[in-house]
Order: C-alpha cells, then sequence, then structure tokens
C-alpha cells in the first residue's frame, strides 16, 4: 500500500487517521508540531512519541521533500531562486525575496498551466499536474532550511494559477495557518489570479482574509482576450463583478496586477481607461514593466511605464510599479524550469 503524504494533511484528517490507526487523537497535534513548526524530516526525530509509534508512523506516512534541482542567488539583493525536482520527475520554481518588513517566497501551485496568457512562460509548456498541499508547502520549507531564513510571507504567484487548482491550494491555506502548526496569519498571504470567476466568489465566501491579486493586464475585452484566453470566457464586466463582492464580502482590497508591454497596454489613454474601469473600487493598481520570455517580442518601455504610472496617478488611483529584485538572475515566471526540462 502507499504511503500517505503526511504534509497533505490538515489536522483533523491527521487525527481521523491516527484514530483509524488505533492511536490517540491528541497526538495529531505533536506530530503536527514537529512536522509544521521544527520541520523534521524524519519520524525518528520526533523525540517525545515512543520509538515504537514513530516506527509505526513509518509505516503508515511518508515525509515527502523536494530536491533543490537549481539555485541561483543574487549578488546585488540576496534574492534565491529555486528550482526543485518532485517525486515523479518534474519540476517548479520558488524565488526568496529579503524586503524591509521581512522575507517574502513566491511559490508555483502548479506543473505547467493551462491559462494561455501569451506574455507567460509558464502558458508556452503547457500544463502537467496540480501541485499536492504537501508540494506547496515544502516549496517553502525547503528554501527555509536552505537559506537558513525565517519566510514571513507568501505569495502564490510562480508557476499556475491557483484557484485551478482550488481544492489544494485552499488545503494548504489551512495547514499553514492552522494555529496547531505555523500559525502563519492569511494577511501575509497573496494569492493571484487570472480571473476564474466563480472561484472569486468560493475564496471570498471562505473569508479567509488573505489578499487577492487580480491579472488584469488590459482595459477592453478585446485586448485583454488578445493576450489572455481567460478573457473570452469571463471579461472584464464579470470579473470586477466579482472583485467587488470579494471586497465587500472580505473588507480586503484588491491589487490589480497589469504588465505594461510597449506597444499593447501602455498608451495614455489605455491608463485612462484603466482608471474608468476601477474608479471607486478599494484597490491599487500594481505595474510590472513586462519581463521578456524568448518566445515572444514583448518589452517594456521604461518611460511609457512611468508616464502610464503619472497618468494614472492623475486620475486618483493608488499606483505603484513592482520593484524589480535578483534583476542579475532574471529569469522571467516558469522560465527556469523550461529552460531545464529543454536541456
Ligand atoms: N496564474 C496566476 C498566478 C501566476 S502569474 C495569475 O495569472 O495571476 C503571476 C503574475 O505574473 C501574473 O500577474 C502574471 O500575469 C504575471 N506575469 C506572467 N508572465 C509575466 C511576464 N513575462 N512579465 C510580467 N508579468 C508576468
Amino acid at each position: 500500500m502507499e504511503k500517505t503524504d503526511i504534509l497533505s494533511l490538515t489536522l483533523p484528517e491527521l487525527e481521523e487517521e491516527l484514530i483509524k490507526a488505533g492511536e490517540q487523537k491528541f497526538r495529531a497535534k505533536q506530530i503536527y508540531e514537529w512536522l509544521h513548526v521544527k520541520k523534521v524530516t524524519d519520524f525518528a526525530e520526533m523525540s517525545n512519541i515512543s520509538i515504537k509509534l514513530r516506527t509505526k508512523l513509518d509505516t503508515i506516512f511518508c515525509i515527502k521533500r523536494l530536491i533543490v534541482v537549481k539555485r541561483l542567488e543574487s549578488y546585488t539583493d540576496n534574492t534565491i531562486k529555486y528550482l526543485y525536482g518532485l517525486s515523479d520527475g518534474s519540476h517548479v520554481e520558488s524565488v526568496l525575496m529579503e524586503y524591509k518588513h521581512g522575507n517574502s517566497i513566491c511559490i508555483s501551485t502548479q506543473v505547467g498551466c493551462k491559462m494561455g496568457c501569451k506574455f507567460c512562460a509558464s502558458a508556452i509548456a503547457g500544463f502537467v499536474r496540480d501541485l499536492t498541499p504537501s508540494e506547496m508547502l515544502s516549496e517553502i520549507y525547503e528554501a527555509e532550511r536552505d537559506s537558513g531564513r525565517h519566510v514571513d510571507s507568501v505569495v502564490l504567484m510562480g508557476i499556475g494559477e491557483p484557484l485551478d487548482n482550488f481544492e489544494n491550494t485552499v488545503k494548504f491555506l489551512d495547514i499553514l495557518s492552522s494555529s496547531e502548526g505555523r500559525g502563519m496569519s492569511l494577511r501575509h498571504l497573496s494569492l493571484s489570479t487570472c480571473g476564474i470567476v466563480p472561484k472569486i466568489y468560493d475564496l471570498a465566501s471562505l473569508k479567509k482574509g488573505l489578499t487577492l491579486s487580480v491579472s488584469l493586464h488590459a482595459s477592453s475585452d478585446e485586448e485583454r482576450s488578445e493576450i489572455m484566453p481567460i478573457n473570452r470566457k469571463w471579461g472584464i464586466e464579470s470579473l470586477l463583478k466579482a472583485c467587488r463582492d470579494y471586497i465587500d464580502t472580505t473588507g480586503r482590497r484588491i491589487s490589480f496586477e497589469y504588465a505594461v508591454i510597449k506597444g499593447v497596454n501602455d498608451s495614455e489613454a489605455q491608463a485612462d481607461r484603466l482608471s474608468d474601469l476601477l474608479r471607486g473600487m478599494n484597490c491599487h493598481i500594481n505595474l510590472i514593466p513586462v519581463n521578456p520570455i524568448k518566445e515572444r517580442s514583448y518589452s517594456a518601455d521604461r518611460k511609457a511605464v512611468k508616464r502610464f504610472k503619472e497618468r494614472l496617478e492623475k486620475r486618483g488611483m493608488n499606483v505603484t510599479i513592482r520593484r524589480t529584485l535578483g534583476a542579475d538572475i532574471n529569469a522571467a515566471c516558469g522560465q527556469l524550469r523550461r529552460e531545464y526540462e529543454m536541456m
């Protein structure tokens, strides 16, 4: 029988598994602390548990790990990019960044992606599979072990579409925030979506308190559908309606991501249209000068990005340009995995 991946279990699920195995329920909390606070990688290290039970745990469960296949560390700002190997031979990426207020990690939620955004390297190689909650957690834990740093905040902005892997993502959030485990406040977590509208309503109704980032990238349906196929299914109007519902239900403001692409979406008229769309909403606009990928000719015009920002500000919008970290180890999202797998 295949062993159960113990890092994918919520506390109630682990309690249930232990009871099924004829053990006492309270053991689950002890084990949870070993797994998610002390982050041990072997049942033998769980020293307040009898050797007999440790041996038994080892026959029922496994503690899966990720392999650091490639590690790129920036000389300029200590950013570290990881290419992880998963147990089935697939790969995903994470990026660990240092800010004044603490360490933040950007993690992947799927191997590849189905969404097909034109400017995104993850989309080009297609979709392989969803990540498990255990694999998402391990992206954080392995980076902490490797770097010796403590992760303070998490962004789900790596490879994949988190709302297309909804169940595993929600379980990951539950495990990460469990007060018996790591207890991370989900106020320190952002989830980025290309706009799977029904799942935005579902996420809002769970009231988890996390920040929602929405990848908008255009201000008309025609232009958005051109670069983001998902827009043909759920257009801007229905997306913004779901966003308003998210703000009303959770009380959190939304962050709109806008990858600024030269000659595609960076004119002042487009900035005006964007501000008309978002006026009155409790939101923030994050401009990302597009990160060029080999397969496409997209680029960013720094001056146009600045003009775009000023135009939005003039119209009263709350806007920032994303800081570029790790510029010397630059690889657009998904590029590291793609280059490695093509070798
Ligand atoms: N699927 C989710 C999260 C992954 S992408 C989403 O679409 O939001 C994380 C962010 O990076 C998204 O805003 C995405 O549109 C953006 N992105 C992807 N490729 C990019 C590139 N080459 N340059 C700039 N931003 C990019």
